[in-house]
């Protein structure tokens, strides 16, 4: 690639924030400019659904470091700003306005876009989505009690709006189209403890509803269903998912798929352009390579350690395995590995206690955890996954002896 002088990094969040950050605490001296189209300097977006949706923590907290650390470190921070062109043969980058800037490295980091409901009344007052902090400043405002909510999609970002909303008095229903809850992110007995609990916390669930249509002349008054139910509202959230952005990926002619497709260096097909984050799918180190686009703060942040590690000329980052977490009235559920195509669950403690690990197993391998108020035994199993070793379920199981005696007795 010859010699790196000026690094572009588009997209300011978890994974653009985080690279700037590691290339320049790791040596790099040259130009880092970081481009993002929202207003603020890097922040994490996971309490958007938890502590600040709550009005528990301000926008200064959620910032991944104070604003005036960029200047201070010599880095360029260009908000408010969308990058629109990348001219790969001339290895410059245009902003809107028409700025063109030079590179020699560039990282895409655009994350990912929200699904946006396709339904007619989709535009009206009072539907939101929920991806950003402005997204949820809008609607905090109307998160008062008494308020009617309908959430439609029910995977982790859906449930924890649900379960915020309970806590500050709204009435709360959950539409979702499958028959269960977080279908695509956890075993069927995982998702019966969260339907249970959120029941019980007066949450109504709708399992196998099909909107149909957003009612109101100019803000949403409810929603219809395919059924011809109707379901009365002063708020609709829609948590159905998001979409990564790979808009300027395609306009200049890299390979994407589902996300920019990279190696395991986060490298695109161009070698002067890397691709992290929630816009990115690469081959998974602890999962035999299985190429994969995951959406979470560890895959924000292990990509932008892979990136500055190459870009420096380090030693190749060792990465953890995957993890993310969710929060839930008072349940912290925490999760690593990646479950998809496990063929047999062995758990550890029971339900009715709200504390317990499901252990997910291909074959004899254990691939994921889900552990709900145990951390012991998600750091347990998380080590285990990193490592290669496994215990069997009925050991696994045996809550007289303490996790973390098993791990060391692993093979
Ligand atoms: C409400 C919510 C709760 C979450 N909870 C959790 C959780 O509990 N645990 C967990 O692990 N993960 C959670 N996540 C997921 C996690 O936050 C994301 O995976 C992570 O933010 C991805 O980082 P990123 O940098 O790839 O993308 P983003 O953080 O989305 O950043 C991408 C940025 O690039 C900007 N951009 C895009 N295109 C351009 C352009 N052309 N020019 C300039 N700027 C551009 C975007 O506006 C955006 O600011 C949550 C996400 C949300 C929304």
């Amino acid at each position: 690639m010859g010699e790196i002088k000026r690094i572009i990094i588009i997209g300011a969040g978890q994974a653009g924030g985080e690279t700037a950050q590691r290339l320049r605490q790791g040596g790099f001296a040259g130009d880092i400019t970081l481009i993002g189209e929202e207003p603020a300097a890097p922040y994490q977006r996971p309490p958007l659904s938890k502590a600040y949706l709550k009005g528990e923590l301000s926008m200064d907290r959620l910032l991944l470091r104070p604003a005036e650390m960029y200047a201070e470190e010599n880095i360029t921070l260009l908000t408010k700003l969308r990058a629109v062109w990348i001219d790969r043969s001339n290895k410059k980058v245009r902003v809107e306005g028409g700025r063109e800037l030079p590179y020699d490295a560039l990282v895409l980091a655009t994350g990912a876009k929200p699904r946006k409901l396709p339904l007619v009344g989709a535009d009206l007052e009072g539907v939101f989505l929920f991806r950003t902090a402005g997204d949820v400043d809008r609607v905090r405002e109307r998160f008062v009690s008494g308020a009617r909510l309908v959430v439609i999609g029910a995977g982790y970002i859906g449930l924890e709006v649900a379960a915020v909303a309970r806590q500050c008095g709204l009435e709360v229903t959950v539409v979702e189209t499958a028959v269960r809850p977080l279908a695509r992110v956890t075993s069927p007995e995982v998702a019966g403890f969260f339907l249970d609990e959120h029941t019980r916390q007066g949450v109504r669930f709708v399992l196998g509803g099909q909107p149909a249509v957003l009612k109101g002349q100019d803000r949403v008054t409810g929603v219809a269903l395919t059924d011809g139910m109707e379901i009365p509202a002063d708020i609709v959230i829609a948590g159905i998912g998001v979409t990564p952005d790979i808009a300027l990926a395609e306009q200049c002619g890299l390979t994407v798929a589902n996300g920019i497709l990279t190696d395991r260096h986060c490298r695109t097909a161009d070698p002067a352009i890397y691709a992290i984050g929630d816009c990115a799918a690469r081959p998974m180190v602890h999962f035999e390579g299985r190429i994969a686009r995951l959406e979470s703060v560890h895959n924000a942040v292990e990509g932008a350690k892979v990136v500055a590690a190459h870009l420096l000329g380090a030693k190749d980052h060792t990465e953890e395995a995957p993890w993310f977490w969710s929060d839930q009235y008072d349940l912290k559920l925490q999760i690593a590995g990646l479950f998809h195509g496990y063929e047999h669950v062995a758990f550890r403690g029971v339900m009715a206690d709200r504390a317990f690990a499901a252990f997910y197993y291909k074959g004899e391998r254990l691939i994921a955890v889900d552990a709900v108020n145990k951390p012991a035994e998600y750091l347990g199993a998380k080590m285990l996954i990193q490592t290669g070793r496994s215990l069997p379920p009925a050991v696994l199981e045996d809550t007289s002896r303490p996790m973390k005696e098993l791990v060391a007795s692993a093979r």
